[in-house]
């Protein structure tokens, strides 16, 4: 079932999301944004861009397999097709030393692309919906994505990220977001 994406403005997207105690609720939830992400054509959807303050997420870069130079799964190389679409809770991230820069957008603040500076290579233990927990380690699109993805677990916008001057150039839509989100919220309290 499509869920509806959450803009820039809403609080939720500012929460310091709830680490998740797993059930079969959480498989159906999978599937919604899994298909929620697909249809924004995002790479990645993390449950508060649906409304759901917990540390869930899913990434998929699957559509380019070049996109990263390595990719280990609890030590040993692995193919992207493995984990892919990828659904993890309660994620810990540990960084390399080493930075790379790229172009970012977010389903949630849609039309808003800026450079990130984030580590190149990246440790992340995560546990899976079957409860077992695995090592992915990996650079590239994948790297990003998932950091992207915990950012949000945490109430971090890639917009935290980016440079004074790239903010200022998108200071009047990101206030535009925050309009509509005002202005939904007093429709739907019309309604009560
Ligand atoms: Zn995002």
């Amino acid at each position: 079932m499509l869920r509806e994406i959450v803009y820039f403005g809403d609080p939720v997207l500012r929460k310091k999301c709830a680490s998740v105690e797993l059930s079969d609720e959480h498989k159906a939830l999978a599937d919604d944004m899994i298909e929620t992400m697909r249809e924004a054509h995002g790479v990645g959807l993390a449950a508060p861009q649906i409304g759901i303050p917990i540390q869930m997420a899913v990434v998929d870069v699957s559509h380019d397999p070049e996109c990263l130079s390595f990719l280990r799964l609890n030590g040993s190389d692995a193919e992207l097709a493995d984990i892919m679409p990828l659904v993890f809770v309660n994620p810990e991230l540990e960084f390399g030393d080493e930075k790379a820069t790229d172009s970012e957008g977010c389903l949630s603040i849609p039309d808003i692309r800026a450079d990130v500076i984030r580590p190149e290579h990246l440790t992340a233990h995560l546990t899976l919906l079957d409860g077992s927990k695995i090592t992915v380690e990996c650079d590239g699109l994948l790297a990003r994505a998932i950091q992207h993805e915990v950012d949000h677990l945490n109430g971090v916008l890639f917009i935290d990220r980016i440079k004074a001057t790239a903010k200022a150039r998108i200071r009047t839509t990101l206030r535009k977001f925050q309009q509509e989100y005002k202005e939904s919220q007093r429709r739907k309290s019309w309604k009560k």
